[in-house]
């Protein structure tokens, strides 16, 4: 049995990044950034209004009750050609280039017209109420690859006029449950059968990490299915199996891709819940053989699935971001496994929330996992802890 973090490091050596593609800006968000975009204008490409009000020029106001001489009107997407001088105005509204010779904006809140003379209730400094040109980037300004595209990295994106980028192709997983027990949703259970979960959480959370998901059909317990479900995955950048991957006498998953040439990197991991998780290769393919109770299914691809995608995409790829909490009552002491509690918390006013443990810590229970806020990581051979005391979690929930 090996420990979560040396499980990791072994899952992540198996991952070397997928090929790239490119994609329209207006489907690149959520994709991850293969190769630096670089930024094809200057923004704003001339300096510009950033209000609407009038444009002046100098640090003289015009004598009490002479005003300004209104030259012409300045608005977006149309500049006025003239030029500013001591004593003219043009009307401008936001996002207009600034008319030559003018270098501040008079808000028309703080300027009474009349026809067209400006008499100015207040005179600002230089500069003021306009935005410079390149004041947001420059030609030339990149986003570093890799980085994941988020709503405003898309926008960014399409003000450096980049209409198509170049971002890591999806990486493929294919998924199946095993077992003789389980009928798809929807239809008429036998009398000894439940109905299959895991698959649905599996492909939620790669489907959040950028993957295209096949869910195969459930395999049944014999080395026959088994091998039909793998044939079925084939092509495939990751093969996820739950269930199955014990030792009782129906658990197939290991020797048939162990037949089918599986290399194994490990088998069983010291955590709670999932101990019986194995990663490998087969063929050109990372395989990650999960257990089969709901939660541990769950527990387990947050822990491993997530960061391989991640890998797969040329991302940084660690253990998910820990937060940290407060006991909200006092645990026992933790064994040789480490524990992923589920747990609820509670933000009471400032400072670090409260944590606690859900009633029942049994890996088959999914509606508590779904009840739960966070898992309260306890790691290995941990002491009893009182309430209050500081400890780690990972949100379940954003
Ligand atoms: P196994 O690892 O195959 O021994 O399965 C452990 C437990 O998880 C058993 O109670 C199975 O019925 C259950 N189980 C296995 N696969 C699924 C699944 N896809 N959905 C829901 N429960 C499952
Ligand atoms: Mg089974």
């Amino acid at each position: 049995m090996i420990s979560v973090e040396d499980a990791l490091r072994r899952v992540l050596a198996l991952a070397s990044p997928v090929g790239t593609e490119t994609v329209a800006l207006r489907n690149a968000a959520g994709r991850v950034l293969a190769a630096d975009a670089v930024a094809r204008r200057d923004q704003p490409p001339f300096a510009a209004s950033a209000m609407d009000g009038y444009a002046i020029c100098g640090d003289t106001p015009p004598a009490a009750g002479a005003g300004l001489r209104i030259l012409g009107e300045a608005a977006a997407g149309r500049r006025f050609a003239g030029r500013v001088g001591p004593g003219e105005a043009v009307r401008i509204l936001t996002g207009a280039p600034m008319p030559e010779g003018a270098d501040r904006i008079v808000i028309q809140e703080d300027a009474d017209r009349q026809g067209d003379r400006l008499l100015p209730r207040a005179w600002p400094e230089a500069g003021a109420n306009l935005r410079p040109a390149c004041g947001d980037f420059q030609a030339g300004f990149r986003v570093a690859a890799p980085r994941r595209l988020g709503p405003a990295d898309v926008a960014l994106l399409a003000a450096m006029n980049l209409p198509e980028l170049t971002v890591f192709r999806r990486p493929v997983v294919a998924l199946f449950a095993t077992g003789d027990e389980l009928v798809m949703p929807g239809e008429d259970p036998g009398p000894d059968q439940i109905v299959a979960s895991n698959s649905f959480a599996l492909k939620a959370l790669a489907e959040a990490e950028g993957a295209e998901v096949r869910m195969l059909p459930i395999a049944r317990d014999t080395a026959g299915s088994l091998r039909a479900a793998f044939a079925l995955a084939e092509g495939a950048d990751v093969i996820v199996t739950s269930g199955g991957a014990s030792v009782g006498d129906h658990d197939l998953v290991a020797p048939v891709a162990a037949e089918l040439g599986m290399e194994r990197a490990f088998y069983k991991v010291a955590m709670r819940p999932g101990k019986p998780l194995m990663a490998g290769r087969l063929g050109p393919a990372v395989m990650l053989g999960l257990p089969g109770n709901p939660v541990s299914a769950v527990v387990t691809a947050m822990l491993f699935l997530v960061p391989l995608l991640r890998a797969l995409q040329g991302l940084p790829a660690d253990h998910p971001q820990r937060l940290r909490a407060r006991l909200g009552a006092a645990v026992g002491a933790n064994g040789p496994r480490a524990h992923y509690m589920r747990a609820t918390l509670r933000h009471a006013g400032r400072g670090l929330p409260e944590i606690m443990p859900v009633a029942s810590q049994d890996s088959s229970l999914l509606r508590l996992l779904a009840e739960a806020d966070a898992l309260l990581v306890r790691p290995v051979g941990d002491g009893p802890r009182p309430a209050g005391d500081e400890v780690d979690y990972l949100p379940l929930r954003s």
